[in-house]
């Protein structure tokens, strides 16, 4: 498909806790690229809909209040930093109330017409490698190497769980696990851009295999592309 007005780019897909930020993190250091997290937005989005005490299913209230919602991204020391209303909110949004809240509110076509302007207009002046759910099939549809990045759900839920401990936040496994399939469900048969793989995207099961492996797949799928 012909890119307009793109740099090169990478899109990245996949369910929850696949290791898509993990991995697209270290390809856009090794790589030089602009790691683009679009979850971060939709989170930031849903922290917004929590401080405005909105509902998950008041779907009217979220098409109406998210259009105020004044979300930007900045890059400091090569880290993406989500403000919201001009405050750093990274800190903020990584807790499961904000990733539920997140999941439910990206289902409404406001809320992504407003993000998805947000992700492309990021991916028109630099080479970028950005996750999230829509990347190859809605928002980069014309990304240079796409891929499907995904894992067994209780190996998702186990990579959840050590890393919300590693913060100090209280958890329990099966109920991570259950959110995570509950959140699997919601992205993929949502009606407005579903978490799909895309026709041309590569798919990559990292359920056994170490990071430092999905990392040299995915460069080596990159090296390839670049080259041709
Ligand atoms: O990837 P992360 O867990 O941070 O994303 C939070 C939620 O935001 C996802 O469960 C998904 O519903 C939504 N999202 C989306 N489209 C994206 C990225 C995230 O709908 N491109």
């Amino acid at each position: 498909m012909q890119k307009k007005n793109m740099g090169y780019s990478v899109a990245i897909d996949g369910p929850a806790g696949a290791g898509k930020s993990t991995i697209a993190k270290q390809i856009a250091k090794k790589m030089n690229f602009i790691y683009v997290d679009t979850g971060a937005m939709y989170r930031a989005m849903a922290l917004f809909l929590i401080r405005n005490n909105v509902a998950a299913d008041e779907k009217d209230k979220i098409e109406e209040i998210c259009k105020e919602a004044k979300i930007t991204i900045e890059y400091r020391d090569g880290e993406q930093v989500v403000l919201l209303d001009g405050e750093n909110v990274n800190g903020l949004i990584r807790t499961e109330k904000v990733g539920n809240m997140a999941s439910a509110s990206s289902v409404n076509g406001e809320v992504r017409k407003k993000l998805v302007a947000l992700q492309q207009e990021l991916a028109k002046s630099a080479e970028v490698i950005m996750d999230g759910r829509d990347i190859g099939t809605c928002v980069l549809p014309g990304a240079n190497v796409k891929v499907y990045l995904t894992a067994d759900p209780k190996v998702r839920a186990k990579r959840r769980f050590d890393e919300l401990t590693a913060k100090g936040e209280v958890c329990d496994i099966d109920k991570i696990e259950a959110d995570i399939i509950e959140r699997d469900y919601r992205d993929m048969n949502r009606e407005i851009s579903p978490l799909k793989q895309a026709e041309d995207a590569i798919l990559v099961d990292t359920s056994y295999m170490t990071i430092e492996e999905v990392v040299e797949t995915i460069m080596g799928l990159i090296k390839k592309n670049k080259e041709a």
